[in-house]
């Protein structure tokens, strides 16, 4: 059997069922546009597990999501989608790729959330783009982007309280979405939601909990995944 689709960090397998997908996380993890490469044997384990918890924690709060079931420890049954070519990245603290273009120090708290678009193209590297490109490559209407926007808030609102509630700063984070092959009118959140998309810190340390410690070579990176999903397990079995 081949995938039918195979990513850096994950697979994509079709099912019996023409509208479901299963999704594999795969222990490799790249940075810097696949630059950097390394394989940790627990890490597709760890990530289905978080992305697991957070897409049930979301679906529960009234976001509509790509997510089916968890079938086993690094697979998951998905809705199939067709994914849209805008990565919506959002950020409360200026980290990142942000500092580059801004030359601002890490660590400031924005007075509201940034919302920004990159056109997911690994050949491109992921290139920053805004509404008027937007419309111009035909990636999203208007109305989808004004939905990408509103659902990326939500998001954010949710997640950050979330997070917040265990001891970590959601600093920033990417979302992908995808139109729902049963029903293309309907757009929901798609992709894994981890620390390899996600920026979380230790409120009390500052110490980083995400893939930055694998793109810095800060060390004890699944150990630092491991933290996180112990947190947010506590924080449900608690409720
Ligand atoms: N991010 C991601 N995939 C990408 C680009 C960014 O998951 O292709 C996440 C990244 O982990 C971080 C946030 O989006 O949590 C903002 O990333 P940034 O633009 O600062 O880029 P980076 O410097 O992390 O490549």
């Amino acid at each position: 059997m081949q995938p039918i689709y195979e990513g850096k960090a994950k697979r994509l397998w079709g099912t019996d069922d023409a509208t479901t997908l299963r999704m594999e996380f795969k222990n490799d993890a790249t940075a810097f546009n696949g630059e950097k490469k390394a394989s940790f044997e627990s890490k597709g384990r760890l990530n289905n597990a978080i992305s697991t918890l957070i897409y049930k924690y979301l679906e529960r709060s009234g976001i509509p999501t790509h997510f089916v079931r968890q079938i086993d420890e690094t697979n998951v049954e998905v809705k199939r989608v067709d994914i849209l070519m805008v990565e919506v990245i959002i950020r409360n603290v200026a980290a990142g790729s942000f500092l580059k273009r801004t030359g601002m120090e890490e660590g400031r708290t924005f007075s509201a959330p940034i919302i920004e678009f990159s056109y997911k193209s690994d050949e491109l590297g992921d290139p920053l783009i805004n509404d008027d490109y937007i419309r111009e490559m035909s990636l999203a209407t208007p109305e989808d982007l004004a939905f990408l926007r509103e659902s990326a808030l939500k998001v954010n609102t949710i997640l950050s309280s979330f997070f917040a509630e265990v001891g970590l700063k959601l600093v920033d984070f990417k979302l992908e979405f995808g139109r729902l092959v049963s029903d293309p009118s309907q757009i929901v959140l798609a992709d894994e939601i981890s620390p390899d998309g996600c920026r979380l810190w230790d409120l009390k340390t500052g110490e980083k909990m995400d893939k930055d410690r694998f793109r810095r070579d800060l060390g004890n990176v699944m150990e630092a995944y491991e933290e996180v999903l112990k947190r947010l397990t506590a924080r449900l079995e608690s409720n």
